[in-house]
């Protein structure tokens, strides 16, 4: 069987040159943003001179950068404008929706703020210089400490059940005991593996799994604010948690909703504890009767983070949203699947390996939340 490590990613995504997106159109007078021209300016200059958030402090060079930035952005949406500027593989569809969106975020600030995230190819790197890296099935399935026929046993349980997850012409309704039978069938596989949760860190340090480059950065300033973020994945908590442990992402802020597993009296995987997190219920839902539902519901501005269909819906289950940005990474098949995800997500990033942009939109909010009250 082909290791998945040694597969190589596609040449052709690596090589592709993705096309700039047309910004803007009619403009939108500002007075319907409520953040006058000059603000917005001072919004904008403060993303990309962070040491520099007034006009004054401007020097002449950073000046003619703004200009030649400003250039090739839409002065209609300066804080999609500034999206923009971080790359072409930034793609907005929508920039006067998503204009609105972004300034209700950073006026909504830190205290109204949670981000709630999908963790496989999301949180986790797809691929490194093409060589294609682990997810959390990964981990488990290119492990060297599982019989070598676990991923044939494991690709089986996939052909049956995928189809079905993908049918069109199936309702939710009907394709949710087949995919519970799924994962049920899954869990005891891990059972006759006799796998133990004493393997999950060296499972973990024996994979090439890595988070996105800037991942650390940006969950380090969101704890510093205080600002909750909700890890959704309908895979391995436990494996999870170790990923997370093991790359000091598992800050006091930061909550995992997945499947865990229980143990029996030797630690050796003996089914899953509570309810089953699948592709149809992984959402806020999942944790409304939870005390950490309690301390986030007073939060209605929200940053989504997904790379498919399936993670459009876990915000569902906020109360009262004011404002949600869902940001898609879009990870392969970019030529087939852009449109659509332009469509479904209001930021598309393609093929970025790194938290860049997610990182900057938390800046804005956690630091132009007190120049904006200055500005405006
Ligand atoms: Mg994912």
């Amino acid at each position: 069987m082909q290791n998945r490590r040694m597969t190589r990613f596609p040449r052709y995504l690596l090589r592709q040159q993705v096309r700039r997106r047309p910004q803007g159109g009619a403009g939108v007078p500002s007075t319907s943003l409520h953040i006058s021209s000059s603000a917005r300016q001072v919004l904008f200059l403060s993303l990309f001179f962070p040491n520099q958030t007034t006009q004054q402090d401007l020097s002449s060079s950073c000046l003619s950068n703004y200009k030649d930035t400003m250039a090739s952005s839409s002065s209609s949406f300066p804080l999609v404008g500034s999206l923009h500027a971080l790359g072409q593989h930034v793609h907005v569809a929508e920039p006067e929706r998503v204009e609105k969106v972004l300034t209700k975020l950073i006026s909504g600030g830190a205290d109204k703020l949670q981000l709630v995230v999908d963790f496989d190819n999301t949180l986790t790197r797809v691929h490194r210089d093409g060589q294609a890296l682990d997810n959390s099935w990964g981990v488990m399935e290119n492990s060297p400490l599982l019989p070598a026929d676990y991923t044939g046993r494991c690709q089986a349980l996939k052909n049956k059940y995928i189809p079905i997850e993908i049918d069109p012409h199936l309702s939710v309704e009907a394709k949710v005991p087949h995919i519970v039978e799924w994962y049920t069938k899954g869990n005891e596989l891990l059972q006759s593996c006799k796998v133990n949760r004493n393997m999950f860190p060296d499972m973990v340090r024996a994979s090439n799994v890595e988070l996105r480059e800037g991942t650390n950065g940006m969950l380090d300033k969101l704890q510093k604010a205080s600002v909750p973020v909700l890890v959704l994945s309908a895979g391995l908590g436990d494996l999870l948690v170790e990923v997370l442990k093991q790359k000091k992402a598992l800050s006091d802020n930061v909550k995992v909703v997945s499947n865990f597993m229980t143990f029996d009296d030797d630690g050796v995987v003996s089914g899953i504890d509570g309810e089953m997190i699948h592709t149809y219920n992984k959402n806020e839902n999942a944790i409304h009767d939870s005390p950490y539902f309690k301390k986030i519901e007073h939060r209605h501005n929200i940053i989504l983070l997904g790379d498919s269909e399936g993670d459009l819906h876990m915000a569902d289950g906020v109360e009262a949203v004011e404002a949600i940005l869902k940001v898609g990474f879009l990870n392969n098949n970019i030529e087939k699947k852009l449109g659509d995800y332009e469509k479904l997500f209001d930021v598309v990033l393609v093929d970025d390996q790194t938290m860049s942009v997610p990182s900057k939109l938390v800046d804005q909010i956690l630091r132009d939340q007190m120049v904006a009250n200055v500005a405006i």
